[in-house]
């Protein structure tokens, strides 16, 4: 069994040591406490979890303390696949609820036949599912949006996740780029931000339309896939990044337990553990 996590890259106003130390302790703490919740739950059930615990943590750019959008409203996206059948599912600029990620899950566990849902489809799935309203903005995105630093944005949370079995999932969630366009599509909750099936599973950080146009989860999936290590997939797909600059994060799991992560802009904060060995980065 292991367990990745990522809490998105460090924005420019969060270079403070003090910042990376809460974050990397807040990893730490949710690391720990999805590897507890891995020991009685599936792969699936535990990256849902996981996420669920990062969007609940303000310092992250996901369920509270999501991006705002150039208008004023904070949207978020989510998405869950499991590898072993690879089924997806997932919400779109959804508005008001504490946790799109569980939303997903909720889409998962109805077994419904549209998977992906978006705007108002999203709202109002997650209200009659029982999800109440709930205010993500945080004093600290109210600050950055009224101050206009649009570049403050980059995020999202994402964890893939090993279990007992061998089943892979992937989940990732994000509350945008921040001063978006209302209706613009993050990459979280499309295969290429969030990929999962029976060899590998992956989710991403980083500029949306980067990682959309390097198609970058499941190109990495698709080569592990194919019989490359995941080291040779994650490099060989960042070098296609490269060829226009992309801005990306990815951590990676394969279905015998090894993983890799790479970031485009070395500030991507993530953890590993398997029980024995923790490792967190930034
Ligand atoms: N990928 C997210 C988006 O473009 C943002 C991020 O990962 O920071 O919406």
């Amino acid at each position: 069994m292991k367990l990745l996590i990522h809490g998105g890259f460090f924005s420019e106003s969060d270079q403070s040591t003090e910042t990376k130390l809460l974050k990397q302790s807040a990893l730490e703490h949710i690391i720990r406490t999805s590897w507890n919740y891995l020991q009685t739950h599936s792969a699936l059930e535990t990256a849902a979890y996981a996420v669920g615990q990062l969007e609940d943590d303000p310092l992250f750019n996901a369920g509270t303390g999501s991006q705002i959008q150039s208008d004023g409203t904070v949207r978020m996206s989510a998405a869950l696949m499991d590898g072993s059948n690879q089924m997806m599912t997932g919400v779109i600029n959804i508005e008001n609820v504490r946790n799109p990620i569980l939303v997903a899950q909720s889409i998962m566990n109805e077994k419904l036949d549209d998977r992906i849902l978006s705007g108002a489809g999203a709202n109002d799935f997650a209200r009659e599912a029982g999800y109440g309203y709930y205010n993500p903005k945080t004093p600290q995105r109210e600050m950055e949006y009224l101050d206009k630093k649009k570049s403050l944005g980059r995020g999202t949370v994402g964890c893939v996740v090993l279990d007992h079995e061998g089943k892979l999932a992937a989940g990732t969630s994000t509350g945008g780029k921040g001063f978006e366009i209302p209706g613009r599509v993050s990459d979280s909750a499309t295969v290429a931000g969030n990929y999962a099936n029976q060899h590998a599973a992956v989710s991403c950080t980083g500029v949306g339309e980067d990682i959309v146009s390097n198609a970058t989860a499941v190109k990495i999936v698709t080569r592990v896939t194919d019989g490359n290590s995941v080291e040779q997939a994650v490099e060989r797909t960042f070098r296609e990044l490269e060829q226009f600059n992309g801005f990306a994060g990815a951590i990676v799991l394969d279905s015998t337990g090894k993983h890799y992560y790479k970031d485009s802009h070395p500030k991507m904060v993530f953890a590993c553990f398997d029980g024995d060995a923790l490792e967190i980065f930034s």
